[in-house]
């Protein structure tokens, strides 16, 4: 059996998902905006855009120096020629110029990660994944990957974390020139701003809020984008419940869903499902041989999916 795409449902989902991400980082930004106008004009907004600018352009981009960081090294293609395979396959269905370098991590954890972006990325898979996912679920993932770089997702939630920290710097800077400045307020008799001293405080929360749904908004159009790209649905629910097991049990009643900078694992089959149209036919690719990697070298650095 194998599952195909209700494409009207697609449609909605991904055009619900570009409104929501829209409306999330506008609003981070409208509110850095708005910090930095209470508490330096337009000077304030111009200095905050060459922050972000700067840093945005001065952070390592390249994929090599990224995944010295994460311990990951090329993998070449002779080591795993059918995962190369699927990743030329994979950026050719994604409309890539050049298909993104593949890179390994010794770790046990059942991980990938994309870094850098369209033009110039890199996939990391770790040895964990390599060992047990299936040949269809590796391809699910890797698919989950190409669609970051394609979207641009790392970038995206690169800026939004600048514009958090910078949220964030700024309330505490408003807050103690607001609280230094109490006794001349009472001193003079002046009003103390109790509205904006408010506004401060939530800020930083609210900034929070915003990074975390937007990188759970960011999380569901990959899969979605995945599931389109493989055409094959079934294979990245299968992937997420091996990572993460137990994932069918609904979300801990326990757990600030709002603060989780990804989505329940229940949540995101529970979208995949409700995409998916069950057809009875076999997939060829369900026998093609692979090989697992034979690298004993990992280390217990632990990862969560990305
Ligand atoms: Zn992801």
């Amino acid at each position: 059996m194998k599952t195909i795409l209700r494409k009207k449902a697609v449609e909605s989902h991904q055009w619900w998902n570009t409104a929501q991400s829209i409306l999330q980082l506008g609003t981070l930004t409208g509110l850095l905006s708005l910090m930095c106008w209470l508490l330096a004009g337009t000077l304030g907004i111009a200095f905050a855009t060459g922050t972000v600018l700067l840093t945005l352009w001065f952070l390592p981009r390249s994929p090599a120096i990224l995944m010295r960081w994460h311990q990951g090294r090329l993998l070449r293609t002779e080591e795993m020629p059918w995962l190369h395979q699927i990743q030329k396959d994979l950026a050719k269905r994604a409309g890539f110029v050049w298909s993104p370098v593949l890179y390994y991590v010794p770790s046990s954890a059942l991980n990938a990660f994309a870094v850098g972006n369209r033009q110039e990325g890199g996939i990391a898979v770790t040895d964990g994944l390599l060992r047990t996912l299936s040949y269809r679920e590796i391809r699910a993932v890797l698919a989950h990957e190409m669609i970051h770089l394609q979207h641009n997702d790392v970038s995206v939630m690169l800026l939004s974390s600048i514009v958090g920290r910078l949220v964030y710097w700024l309330a505490w800077f408003g807050i103690a020139l607001i609280l230094f400045s109490l006794p001349l307020s009472w001193l003079y008799g002046q009003t103390v701003p109790w509205f904006w001293l408010l506004m401060l405080m939530a800020a930083p929360w609210l900034s929070l809020l915003l990074q975390a749904g937007l990188s759970r908004t960011r999380e569901f159009q990959a899969d979605l984008g995945a599931a389109r790209l493989t055409d094959d649905p079934q294979a990245l629910i299968q992937a997420l419940t091996k990572i993460n097991p137990g994932s069918s049990a609904p979300v801990h009643s326990g757990d600030f869903t709002l603060l989780r900078s990804h989505p329940a694992t229940s949540e995101r089959i529970a979208r995949l499902a409700s995409i998916s149209q069950a057809v009875w036919e076999p997939r060829d690719f369900l026998w093609c041989d692979f090989n697992r990697p034979s690298y004993l070298s990992w280390t217990k650095r632990r990862y969560g999916w990305q």
